[in-house]
């Protein structure tokens, strides 16, 4: 599947947020929306107006980012979203964040949400004592994550899960450090979902067009 492959940071310097894309970097002044606060590129400093279109699409761009998909699959995504029961925006956002890259960069596991994908796919996780390595997994309530045994002395595991305080375990999923496991304990909930702001009624509109 294409991955984007170019500076991280343009980004969210694009988006003009912090998306937390690069880990601990993300929390520390050398983050490069505190540094250059204005969009890349020549041109990134020249004040234009936005349209309504365009305000719809840098949202979308925004939440596509963070979670790092592709069009396609966020497209999907927005359409499951929008076959299921109640606000459409919501979903969207509740499926995002079940995901299993997702949910196991939330757990600590993992610094990003692109490294928690990569080593979803090298396969060092198990849901319910099985390897899965499908990063789109949905993740359901009651089911538990952990670490595969032969990956827990890996020293990048250890320290993220010795990081993973300074941005905080969610309500909706319990983590048992000395276990490396964690447990969801129910479907992430709107409340939950604050770091960055969505506005993902914006999206709902832009895909109504
Ligand atoms: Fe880069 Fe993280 Fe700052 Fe975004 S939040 S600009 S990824 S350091």
């Amino acid at each position: 599947m294409a991955r984007y492959s170019g500076a991280v940071c343009r980004q969210c310097r694009r988006e003009n947020a912090k998306l937390f894309l690069k880990g601990d970097r993300c929390y520390t002044d050398k983050c490069a929306v505190e540094r250059r606060n204005y969009a890349p590129g020549q041109h990134g400093q020249r004040r234009t107006k936005v349209s309504e279109y365009g305000v719809q699409l840098r949202e979308k761009q925004k939440v596509k980012r963070t979670y790092g998909l592709q069009e396609k699959q966020f497209k999907l995504c927005f359409f499951k979203a929008d076959r299921m029961r109640g606000v459409t925006g919501e979903n969207l956002l509740q499926l995002l964040e079940r995901r299993l890259d997702s949910t196991v960069y939330r757990l600590g596991f993992t610094a990003s949400r692109a490294q928690a994908r990569t080593l979803v796919r090298h396969g060092h996780f198990l849901v319910n004592g099985q390897k899965v390595n499908i990063p789109s997994y949905s993740v359901r309530p009651g089911e538990v994550i952990e670490l595969r045994q032969k990956s827990r002395e890996i020293k990048s595991f250890n320290d993220a899960l010795d990081s993973v305080m300074r941005r905080g375990v969610p309500s909706w999923v319990e983590l048992d450090r000395a276990a490396f496991k964690g447990t969801i304990k129910a479907l992430p909930v709107r409340d939950e979902l604050t770091t960055p702001e969505f506005q993902e009624q914006l999206i709902v509109e832009l895909y109504s067009k």
